[in-house]
């Protein structure tokens, strides 16, 4: 079958698995094929695309991340030879207003590294115009990163990164866990769900209050190792990073598989690979994950708090004084309103914060 199409090039998976794949190759699918995925192909931010992100909404964010950096740098006596590693970067606009907040102590951008993970071709070059003249190493993997990272002491951020990795849904039906995959059905001519019956017995041992029928749980293998590796590597080399997102703090059942195209949610099962697909990151199991290592400190807070307590307001009052517009003014307030307010993004996202 020719594959000159999404749709094709899917279908052709799903007959080459006997009819039906799991969600999590459905995502990687729609999200990462070279030729048809979302992230390799579309430009997804800003107002023309599907989602905008806290670095596109106010500078505030990026100088707040950077504070914190710098904070930690001088906690540690200003160490020589750093990398700042950033992952999924978008447009670039965080890390532009870290590094011009890093001026401030120009012994650290002296010593610092620039490094980026990123899939998206087009979006790379956005990458390289929005910090030239100081230049940035791409690496296409989290593991290639690393590996040219080491003996860096290294700061890591990812903002809306994890999101995007494929994640396994379950569903208890009939009693019983099933495992979900989408296949195709030629009737409607439309990808659907499809749910078996998942013979690990975890669902006998694990969860010991009977779930309502139509529960679905999560899991995000993919992340888990990830993290495993970026906490293996901080832990080894030094650092700190902050992982932010949308997500849970708490365990808890739940579908957060969605679509977003042009700012509202789409049917995930429409148009693969032309809308963003994310999920809500489960950050409870990072947090273990991270209080796995014994020497690193770790802390969950809401975006609300966590820019906060960096001095949001204050910086907010400053910018706002030197306006001299009142429609800049409004627009700075707002911004910060959107960044921190409980209803917007201040509670539904959160910070994981890691150090040596
Ligand atoms: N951090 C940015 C953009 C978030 S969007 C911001 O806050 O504005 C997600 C980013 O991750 C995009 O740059 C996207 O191209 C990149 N990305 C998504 N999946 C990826 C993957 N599997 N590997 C590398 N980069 C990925």
């Amino acid at each position: 079958m020719s594959q000159k199409t999404a749709k094709e090039a899917l279908l052709n998976l799903i007959n080459k698995a006997s009819g039906k794949i799991p969600l999590r190759d459905y995502m990687g699918f729609c999200l990462t094929h070279p030729l048809h995925g979302y992230y390799s192909t579309k430009k997804p931010l800003g107002k023309d695309g599907d989602f905008i992100t806290s670095p596109e909404i106010s500078q505030i964010f990026g100088e707040l991340i950077a504070l914190w950096f710098i904070n930690f740098w001088e906690g540690r006596g200003n160490p020589p030879n750093v990398a700042l590693l950033e992952l999924g970067p978008g447009r670039g606009l965080l890390m532009r207003d870290i590094l011009r907040t890093f001026k401030i102590r120009p012994a650290l951008l002296e010593t610092l590294e620039v490094h980026q993970v990123e899939i998206n071709p087009h979006l790379k070059k956005d990458q390289c115009a929005a910090i030239a003249p100081i230049t940035v190493s791409h690496h296409t993997t989290v593991d290639e990163a690393l590996e040219a990272l080491k003996g860096k002491t290294t700061f890591l951020i990812a903002n809306e990164f994890f999101d995007a990795f494929p994640i396994d849904q379950y569903i208890y039906k009939d009693q019983r866990w099933q495992k979900r995959y989408v296949t195709y059905n030629t009737e409607k001519d439309a990808f659907e769900f499809q749910d078996e019956i998942f013979k690990d017995p975890f669902g006998n041992c694990a969860f010991p209050m009977k779930p309502a029928e139509g529960t679905i749980m999560e899991s995000a293998p993919l992340v888990e190792n990830l993290f495993r590796e970026i906490t293996k590597h901080l832990n080894h080399q030094g650092g700190a990073g902050l992982i932010i997102d949308y997500g849970y703090d708490k365990f808890c059942y739940g579908d957060t598989f969605q679509a977003l195209e042009r700012h509202q949610k789409a049917n995930p099962l429409d148009n693969p690979g032309l809308v963003d697909l994310t999920v809500h990151v489960n950050f409870a199991t990072l947090l273990l994950i991270a209080q796995q290592h014994k020497n690193m400190h770790s802390k969950l807070e809401t975006q609300g708090d966590f820019l906060r307590n960096l001095g949001i307001d204050m910086r907010t009052d400053l910018l706002a004084k030197n306006a001299t517009d009142s429609q800049v003014k409004q627009n700075i307030l707002d911004a910060t309103n959107r960044l921190v307010a409980d209803n917007q993004m201040g509670e539904l996202f959160k910070v994981l914060q890691i150090w040596t």
